[in-house]
Order: C-alpha cells, then sequence, then structure tokens
C-alpha cells in the first residue's frame, strides 16, 4: 500500500480524487488475505493508519488529528460517512462465508472434512474448539462467535451467503442524516461534494476551528475581517458571502432566506428543480471556501459576480456532462426545456457562443422551476 501512494504521480489531488483512491484501490490490496485469514488485528490497524493518512494528507506518515474520525468515515452516506469498508468488519464478512458453509452443510470435501474431524455429533452453533485444534480453525470458530452476537445467525444461515450483506448487518445502523441528499447531489463535482460535505459535519478547518486547537491565536474572518470565522458566520453572516448568496438566490428565481435546514428539509415536487437548486447552493459553498482560503494564503479575492459565473458553469458543465444519464430516468422537466432552448436559440445571430451556453442554461432552469 506505501509502495502504490509513493508510485503515484499525481500529489496535488483533491479530497475526492484520493477518497476515491483509497476505496477503488488502497482498501481493496488487502482484500484478498482478508477473504482467507482472520487478519491480526496489528495489520488492519496498519491498513486503517495508511488509508486514513493518505485520505487527509496524500501521503502515507501523517501525524495531525483528522477533520473526521475514520470511524465516521466508515459509515454509509445515508448515516453521514463517506462509505469506506471499516477493514475490520469487512474481514470477519469475508471469513463468515466458511461458517455459512459449515452450517449449510456445504457439498465440499472442506466441509465434510471439518465435520468428521472436529464437530462430528456437536451442534455448530454452540460447538467449542479443543485446545489442541489447529489455528485457523480457532479463527473460523471466533467468527463464528463473533456472528452469533452481531447477527441472527438463523435467519442469516436460511438465505443464499454475501458478503456484502453480512458486512451491512454487522456493521449495523445508525441514524440516518437528513442532509445526505444535498451533500451527494449527483449534480455537483464530486470535489464539492466532499467540501459540502465537511461544511455539513460541520468540520471545515475555520479560524474558529483552529483557534479552538490553539493552532493560532486570531480567529477574525480570512474575508472580512470584522468577525470569529465560524462556519455560520462564513457562509451566512459575512458581508461577501450575503452578496454571493444574493446573487444565487436572483439567478434561480428564489425570493425566501436560505438557511441550512431550509434547504435540507425544503419538499419539491421536481426532482430536477430541488437538485439544480441544491447543486447552486453546494457550489456556492465550495467557491466561498476557496474564495476563504486564497484570501488566507494569497491574500486575494474574487469579485461576487465571479463567484455566481463560477457556481452556474460549475452545475451547467455537471448537468451536460450527465444530460444522458438524466433523459435515460425520464427528467421530463430537462428534457423537454433542453430539446427547445437550443433551437430557439440558434435563430438568434446575435447571441455570442459563450453567452449561448448561459443562456441556454438560464432557460433550462427557469423551465424547470
Ligand atoms: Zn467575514
Amino acid at each position: 500500500m506505501v509502495h502504490r501512494i509513493r508510485s503515484w504521480g499525481a500529489k496535488k489531488l483533491s479530497y475526492a480524487g484520493r477518497l476515491t483512491l483509497v476505496k477503488a484501490v488502497l482498501s481493496q490490496l488487502h482484500c484478498y488475505w482478508a477473504r482467507i485469514f482472520l487478519l491480526p488485528k496489528g495489520i488492519l490497524n496498519r491498513v486503517e493508519t495508511i488509508c486514513r493518512n493518505y485520505l487527509w494528507s496524500g501521503i502515507d506518515g501523517y501525524h495531525r488529528i483528522p477533520a473526521v474520525s475514520w470511524e465516521s468515515c466508515c459509515r454509509t452516506k445515508k448515516q453521514g460517512g463517506l462509505g469506506v469498508h471499516n477493514c475490520y468488519i469487512w474481514n470477519i464478512a469475508s471469513i463468515s462465508k466458511y461458517t455459512w458453509w459449515i452450517a449449510n452443510k456445504k457439498d465440499s470435501l472442506w466441509v465434510c472434512w471439518v465435520h468428521n474431524m472436529y464437530i462430528k455429533q456437536h451442534d455448530w452453533w454452540s460447538y467449542t474448539p479443543s485446545i489442541n485444534s489447529s489455528w485457523v480453525w480457532h479463527q473460523i470458530c471466533k467468527v463464528k462467535e463473533k456472528l452469533k452476537r452481531g447477527l441472527n445467525v438463523q435467519q442469516w444461515v436460511q438465505g443464499s451467503f454475501s458478503t456484502q450483506q453480512t458486512y451491512d448487518s454487522l456493521a449495523g445502523t445508525s441514524e440516518s442524516v437528513t442532509w445526505e441528499p444535498f451533500v451527494w447531489n449527483r449534480l455537483c463535482l464530486p470535489k464539492v461534494n466532499f467540501i459540502t460535505w465537511l461544511f455539513a459535519k460541520d468540520r471545515l478547518l475555520t479560524k474558529h476551528r483552529l483557534l479552538k486547537f490553539g493552532v493560532i491565536s486570531d480567529g477574525l474572518c480570512c474575508i472580512c475581517a470584522n468577525a470569529q470565522e465560524t462556519q455560520s458566520h462564513l457562509f451566512f453572516d459575512c458581508a461577501f458571502s450575503k452578496e454571493c448568496l444574493q446573487l444565487v438566490l436572483q439567478w434561480l428565481g428564489i425570493s425566501w432566506h436560505l438557511h441550512m435546514d431550509t434547504i435540507m428539509s425544503w419538499r419539491c415536487r421536481s426532482l430536477l428543480k430541488k437538485q439544480i437548486i441544491m447543486a447552486s447552493f453546494a457550489g456556492l459553498i465550495y467557491i466561498i471556501w476557496s474564495c476563504r482560503n486564497s484570501a488566507k494564503h494569497n491574500g486575494s479575492i474574487i469579485r461576487p459576480k465571479l463567484v455566481l459565473q463560477r457556481v452556474q458553469s460549475m452545475v451547467k458543465y455537471r448537468m451536460q456532462g450527465i444530460q444522458s444519464e438524466l433523459s435515460i430516468l425520464r427528467c421530463r422537466d430537462w428534457g423537454t426545456a433542453y430539446a427547445k432552448v437550443p433551437a430557439t436559440l440558434r435563430h438568434n445571430a446575435q447571441v455570442t457562443a459563450n453567452a449561448d451556453i448561459y443562456n441556454t442554461f438560464d432557460s433550462v432552469v427557469a423551465a424547470s422551476l
């Protein structure tokens, strides 16, 4: 795993890029062994540390406290996490297939041998291995005990075996979060999704948080320097953010006052309309956060009008990117609006290429609103 990380050329990936690599590559490398053995805790600890370090820093050795605990990251997106596998539970779920085979007396040479050699006339669920049994057999029996504690085994053996389903049952369910559709909106770019996730968890490293950790001594807002830089000030009360928000609201034609609770619990008949509005707010959060970072590190900041343009292009390009998916989902608002608008615009010779894109998109948004 460390070798992979050091060999990757892209050192400056976003959080979203690193999350993809953690899920698709790093956390999969040990899976072959996790399917055969109950791995020692020390090894699994190391696997987890490498994944965690890479996600938060892009390197394998990192010694600062991460913004969000790994336990939270391992929850499903519905439960407020990132959907990364917990390697301890995944290992147990993978090994549990042996337990399932033995319980179902699967027709294999190994299962027959196990029944004749170890279990004999005993009931499998109450069976305890003798001291002289092999290490591997002890591990399988250990997994059986863990399964007995974690799930309803009688029901579990009756169904067909699935590592993922066993993992889900063992991981348990915690309360779902209301902001999941807002944070993981398909109309947002993945890097926007990640920053919005940190925002929803109130874990962006604002000066207020840094001050709490004792890293800095001045907690004033990087943009206006008029108040403490809390998340609520930075995104809702800061004069700069208020102006940006006003422009976005104007563009979307919304007159109600925005608050996180309003947008998260907001009910809307048109899914697409809701997704466009949510994506615009998520994009705004991302860009305000970039502006704050640029103000902090370079001392420069862009104009609110430019912020609006960036929000528009972010949502627009994403919509164009998944246009075919949207039409597959029979998103009628999108289909009709998108089909009509370019044709009307083609007759207007004065519209320049760039404005054409924006106007098209504005009309699409207007039509779906
Ligand atoms: Zn401010």
